[in-house]
């Protein structure tokens, strides 16, 4: 029986541990910081059909339809005028079994975490060393050491696990934008609608069947590195409500029903943490952390864990190694978004608008820049 260390409950880690759980000849242990979860937190969560395939295996479609959303359209509109200027046709990427699919964040970890045996997570886990030794000796912060084969670093964008194992790592980085998330009230549609604005952009999207939605802002913003250090600068009224009008008003949404904001600097990876470390596997953020603008970072880390499981099956790191030059090819992809949806130049703006048109009823173009990573 081989013996697998999962540092890090959240997404990724917990996906892996489903996955694990139909594995005779593992046995898994999940480390997690916290002392428990939230899973009233009310933010969403997009998720395209590649990871929506894998999550359906472990019985993600059971789910009460009351509690998911499935959007057949994503809407570009203009946010200073309202005007909708294309949409992309969602379904088309679909099959009958697995579709686009939106969702509260924490109905997601609920379930992921509900096939979790109680004494498969410690939760308050404080590692405070790991040592290579025949395999890997964990130390926790109360002096208790546990032995594994392999470990898997899933503790998210911050990863202070990666510190204590890997020579050479990278930190994130500021990407100079500010996230603005909130809940909305109200009927908004069954869709995904992105406003594009100076320097910002916004979506909104349906989290469930009671006329939740989930709003999302980016808006570009310079901070300095005593700002970004102050914690408490993001939960400040006053910061939130500079955050909240700077948004381009549109007749469309009322941003006067906006209710539980948090803000929160947006970090991204920008290069590879070395690989080369036989039986460690980094997930999820913790990998690769993409600008938040081509909603795949839960996608990715669900497909990441689910071919780091078949490159341990495989005793080749075959999968995984894939897995990363498609987070690249993504990252290109999310960057290359973000610089679109916040043009300001109006002459920018208008040959966007025009090339978006064209492009999202071109099939060759979402075959290519969508479906490869949503059909995988
Ligand atoms: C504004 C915004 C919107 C987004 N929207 C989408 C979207 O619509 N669709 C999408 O696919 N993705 C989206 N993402 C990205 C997505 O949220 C992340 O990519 C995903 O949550 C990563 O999962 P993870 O398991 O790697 O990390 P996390 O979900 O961050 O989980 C990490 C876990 O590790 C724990 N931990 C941390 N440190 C330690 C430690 N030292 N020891 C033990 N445990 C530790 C944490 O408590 C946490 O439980 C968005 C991101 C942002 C910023």
């Amino acid at each position: 029986m081989k013996k697998i260390a999962i540092i890090g409950g959240g997404i990724s880690g917990l996906y892996f541990a489903n996955i694990l759980n139909s594995e005779k000849n593992f046995e898994y242990k999940i480390f997690e910081k916290k002392n428990n979860f939230n899973f009233q937190d009310g933010y969403g969560i997009q998720l395209s059909v590649n990871s929506i395939k894998l999550l359906n295996n472990i019985g993600f479609k059971n789910l009460p339809a009351s509690e998911v959303s499935f959007p057949s359209k994503v809407n570009f509109i203009q946010a200073n005028n309202s005007k909708k200027i294309c949409d992309i046709d969602l379904t088309q990427f679909n099959d009958p079994l697995n579709r686009y699919t939106t969702l509260k964040r924490s109905t997601l970890l609920e379930f992921l975490f509900k096939n979790v045996p109680e004494n498969q997570i410690k939760f308050n886990s404080n590692i405070t060393k790991i040592e290579k030794a025949n395999g890997f000796r964990i130390t926790l912060d109360e002096n208790t050491h546990e032995e594994f084969d392999y470990l898997i670093i899933a503790d998210g964008i911050f990863s202070k696990t990666k510190s204590l194992i890997l020579n050479d790592i990278t930190n994130p980085k500021y990407n100079f934008n500010v996230a603005l998330r909130g809940k909305l009230r109200g009927d908004y549609g069954s869709d995904i609608s992105i406003y594009m604005a100076s320097n910002s952009h916004y979506v909104i999207y349906p989290i469930n069947q009671n006329n939740e939605y989930n709003f999302v802002a980016i808006i570009k913003k310079k901070l300095s590195s005593d700002e970004l250090r102050n914690y408490n600068l993001f939960k400040s009224n006053e910061f939130l409500s500079s955050l909240r009008s700077s948004l381009q008003k549109t007749s469309q949404i009322s941003f006067g029903h906006l209710s539980e904001l948090k803000s929160f600097p947006v970090y991204v990876s920008s290069k590879f943490p070395s690989l080369n470390e036989q039986n460690i596997y980094l997930s999820g953020d913790a990998l690769f952390t993409f600008p938040p603008s081509f909603a795949q970072g839960a996608s990715q880390s669900i497909e990441t864990a689910n071919d780091i499981l078949k490159s341990i099956l495989n005793g080749s790191t075959e999968y995984y190694q894939k897995r990363i030059e498609n987070i690249s090819s993504i990252n290109d992809k999310s960057k290359f978004n973000h610089f679109s949806f916040h043009l300001s130049n109006p002459l920018s703006v208008f040959i966007r608008n025009n090339i978006l048109k064209f492009l999202s009823k071109n099939k060759t173009f979402l075959e290519n820049y969508l479906g490869k990573i949503y059909r995988t």
